[in-house]
């Protein structure tokens, strides 16, 4: 039996490779391919709509790139969804708004037979969600948590007790939760034995949450807490889920005229800016999350889609959505700081050329 789904495997993909022919479990190879992304506000979902839209292309299919807007952005989502799947796409991959709020949409693309493909983030309480590709976000948080706990040893010039604060990403991305556990996981056990204290008390992630992952909301609240618990002690570091947020962080420490190069702050996504504050000493870590490799990754999915074979996964375990678990194809993410940077961006070359000016 395994030597003739071998063989069927062997024969279809010939025959999808050519033109506009339909395999029999697949579709036709110049399909139209739906990318369903968020928003702009950090670098990475940016480069993933351009490299959708070339590397798509160049794989033959055609490439139907949409950003929901700035308002509205929920219902926006789902009306491009649903746009999508009226105009005949075939995989429809969705870096989710909210992954709560697709049920209506996804189950009109089951009934057409759409694949969905959740990008990045995990699409929640629905059966209509085929794959999930992703960098392993439980990963993601424990590395931060262990940088954190780096960065403190290193930069505070004492040692434990350090004071520290939490934040989380917006409660309507699946992802906040799993990077908050992660880092929690490692930093649970420091709060419990009194090596860190978050002095302001707000260790639930309710309390750390950044609503819409917009970096005024982190600053507003790093300043609040600043203003009410910080008049007389020193803050030794403050665990950021990403980039943007914690520029927005640092930029509250600064104005409360701290001295950063003892304040650790962590982050995500290797994004311009924050690995010029790597480069500075301002800013202690951040994850790569290479997009091109998640891109690349996805556009394989779809190219087993499209020959009508299972895409390979290589998680099926841990992404339960409420519903499902859904099978994964999770990627390794990298920590990053000043010292390790020259070798984590090596195949990056934007981001070796920031760190090779400092
Ligand atoms: C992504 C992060 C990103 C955040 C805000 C998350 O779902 O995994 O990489 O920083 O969204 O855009």
């Amino acid at each position: 039996a395994a030597a003739a789904l071998t063989l069927a495997g062997c024969s279809s993909s010939e025959r999808g490779g050519s033109g506009d022919s339909t395999d029999a479990a697949g579709f036709a190879a110049d399909s139209s391919i739906g990318i369903a992304l968020p928003d702009k506000t950090s670098e990475n979902w940016v480069l993933a709509g351009d490299l959708f839209t070339d590397g798509l292309e160049e794989a033959g299919f055609k490439a139907d790139v949409q950003y929901a807007p700035a308002s509205n952005t929920v219902a926006e989502q789902q009306n491009q969804i649903s746009s999508m799947v009226t105009n005949g796409a075939k995989v429809i991959v969705i870096g989710a708004k909210d992954g709560k709020q697709l049920g209506t949409q996804l189950q009109q693309a089951a009934d057409a037979g759409v694949k969905i493909i959740a990008y990045d983030r995990l699409i929640e309480n629905t059966e209509n969600v085929d794959y999930y590709v992703a960098f392993d976000n439980f990963k993601v948080g424990q590395l931060q948590g262990e940088a954190l706990l780096a960065g403190l040893e290193e930069r505070s010039g004492h040692g434990a007790p350090w004071n520290v604060e939490l934040f989380s990403g917006s409660p309507d991305d699946a992802n906040s939760a799993v990077f908050f556990n992660g880092a929690m996981d490692v930093l649970q056990p420091k709060i419990d034995d009194g090596t860190l204290v978050v002095a302001s008390g707000q260790t639930e992630i309710a309390q750390t949450a950044t609503q819409g992952w917009e970096a005024e909301n982190a600053q507003s609240r790093m300043d609040s807490i600043l203003t009410s618990t910080y008049g007389s002690q020193e803050i030794d570091g403050v665990l950021s889920p990403n980039d943007t947020l914690a520029r927005a962080i640092i930029t509250s420490v600064q104005q409360a005229g701290k001295d950063m190069s003892k304040v650790t702050v962590t982050g995500q996504d290797s994004e311009a800016e924050s690995v010029k504050s790597i480069m500075e000493g301002i800013q202690y870590s951040t994850i790569n999350k290479d997009t091109t490799l998640l891109v690349e990754q996805t556009i394989k999915m779809i190219q087993d889609l499209q020959k009508g074979e299972e895409p390979e996964v290589n998680d099926t375990e841990q992404y339960d959505n409420g519903v499902k678990v859904v099978p994964a194809y999770l990627l390794a993410p990298v920590i990053v700081t000043k010292e390790n940077a020259a070798e984590a961006y090596a195949n990056v070359p934007s981001l070796l050329e920031i760190v090779e000016s400092y």
